[in-house]
């Protein structure tokens, strides 16, 4: 009886090793990082070249394809440096199809910052410290941005749900309105 409650332990444990091991890398990150305390501090925003007053709200706009736009678009001369509106550790550099080179990092808020359409990004690790006004990337047009002039696409995003990972965008622009402007010399 005994031998048999520990192998179906055993059995527990091992299915929860493999999916754990199956996981993307950036979950995985993501798990281990929201056992540590929550810090709440102002957003910047990550364009220094640019005014809040500059930027356009058009977050929930149509998009094509029925979709929505899930975050703000930040106008700037390509190459200008784009900065981190958070302090946080890196999730995730890379291609994807709409957003072209894009940096993914979780705040030390928890929630999930996306910056997309860059020309270039820094060559960070997964899981470096970011911190907050750090460069991380130039302003492009990659993705599905090829089209329009260069900018930043700027998303932030709450975690809803652990396993699966489920994210839900919200409307930064208030925040960055009430964000004091963050001007390095
Ligand atoms: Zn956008």
């Amino acid at each position: 009886m005994k031998t048999k409650i520990f192998s179906s332990a055993s059995i527990i444990i091992f299915i929860v090793s493999l999916v754990y091991f199956l996981l993307p890398n950036e979950w995985k990150i993501l798990y281990t990082q929201l056992f540590s305390s929550k810090e709440r501090k102002k957003i910047i925003l990550p364009v220094k070249s640019v005014n809040i007053d500059d930027i356009e709200d058009t977050y929930g706009a149509e998009r094509p394809g029925g979709r929505k736009h899930e975050g703000l678009d930040i106008f700037a001369p390509y190459f200008s440096p784009v900065i981190s509106a958070s302090d946080g550790i890196l999730l995730y550099t890379g291609r994807d199809v709409l957003g072209g080179n894009v940096i993914k990092i979780l705040g030390n808020d928890k929630r999930i910052y996306y910056y997309a359409h860059l020309s270039k990004y820094i060559d960070f690790k997964t899981e470096d410290k970011i911190k907050l006004g750090q460069t991380i990337g130039y302003i492009g047009n990659t993705g599905n941005a090829i089209s329009t002039p260069p900018h930043l696409h700027f998303e932030i995003m709450e975690i809803k749900w652990l396993l699966p990972l489920i994210t839900k965008s919200i409307n930064p622009y208030n925040e960055l309105i009430d964000s004091n402007s963050f001007k390095q010399d």
